[in-house]
């Protein structure tokens, strides 16, 4: 397995696949991988004649008061996971903006409402990596997790608008036994904050099955809640889309409504 961390060399490595014909299947993360993880890695595996992980935290989607500094950077476990899944290259740079960087990409439609309005410039600072890594990667697929909906949605329409060359495949929700839907930040729960996150995705797939207004209903219930700050729950498409504060841990989930 190749590790990169410069993107000189990610070029490089990207030009010579393309030129020999090696379709690659890029999975951009920001580390501290799980199973929702792996389970892209190992789709990608299944259809790509390369696999490229990205281990970037993106500094430009992250507000100036939220966890850029503290999120979980474990570089050597999510090594042994990469090599583990057969993963050809990982990509982790230190920075991929110059100083002056100064162009970014907004997307002014489904970008807008949800995590769009909690997190102001969040989907611009997406959209913009995700751009950044198709072009230094240049995949035909790259591989997306249901469990960020509207982050699946801003990246459709921003490849589809600027015409770029890839593939969308996105896959299920990966949860953990408790019903938890998998997360990076779900390490920064304390046992009780945990016990909170478990009525929260308990309470969305009650909420999914209901066939009266679920999304004024999980409003209702996950207000009662102690330990728990109802940031936002909207209907979106044929999804009841909600995300949660648990003590300082921001959490979002979202299930299909059953029509
Ligand atoms: P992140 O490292 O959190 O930026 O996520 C990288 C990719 O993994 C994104 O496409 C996420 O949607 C996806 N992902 C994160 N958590 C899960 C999960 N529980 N199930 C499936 N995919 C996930």
């Amino acid at each position: 397995m190749k590790i990169v961390d410069s993107k000189t060399a990610m070029r490089r490595q990207s030009t010579a696949w393309v030129r020999s014909g090696e379709a690659a299947g890029l999975v951009p993360t920001m580390g501290a991988l799980h199973e929702g993880h792996l389970t892209l890695i190992r789709r990608a595996r299944k259809e790509c004649r390369r696999v490229i992980v990205s281990i970037y935290v993106n500094p430009t989607q992250f507000g100036p008061k939220e966890d850029l500094a503290r999120y979980p950077r474990p570089r050597a476990q999510d090594l042994a996971l990469c090599r583990q899944e057969g993963v050809d290259l990982v990509f982790a740079p230190e920075n991929l903006y110059l100083p002056d960087h100064s162009t970014f990409v907004e997307e002014n439609v489904v970008s807008q409402g949800r995590d769009g309005a909690s997190r102001p410039g969040h989907f611009r600072g997406v959209a913009t990596v995700v751009l950044k890594l198709f072009n230094l990667v240049r995949p035909s697929r790259a591989y997306f997790g249901q469990k960020d909906a509207q982050q699946v949605d801003v990246i459709r329409r921003m490849a589809r608008d600027l015409d770029v060359p890839v593939k969308l495949i996105v896959l299920p929700t990966v949860r953990d036994r408790d019903g938890v839907a998998l997360s990076s930040r779900n390490q920064y729960l304390s046992p009780e904050e945990r016990a909170t996150a478990v009525e929260f995705a308990h309470l969305l797939q009650q909420a999914a099955k209901r066939k009266n207004n679920p999304a004024v209903w999980l409003g209702q219930e996950l207000k009662k809640v102690s330990g728990l700050k109802l940031d936002y729950v909207e209907r979106a498409g044929d999804r009841l889309c909600a995300a949660v504060f648990v003590g300082k841990t921001r959490l979002i989930d979202n299930a299909v409504v059953d029509l």
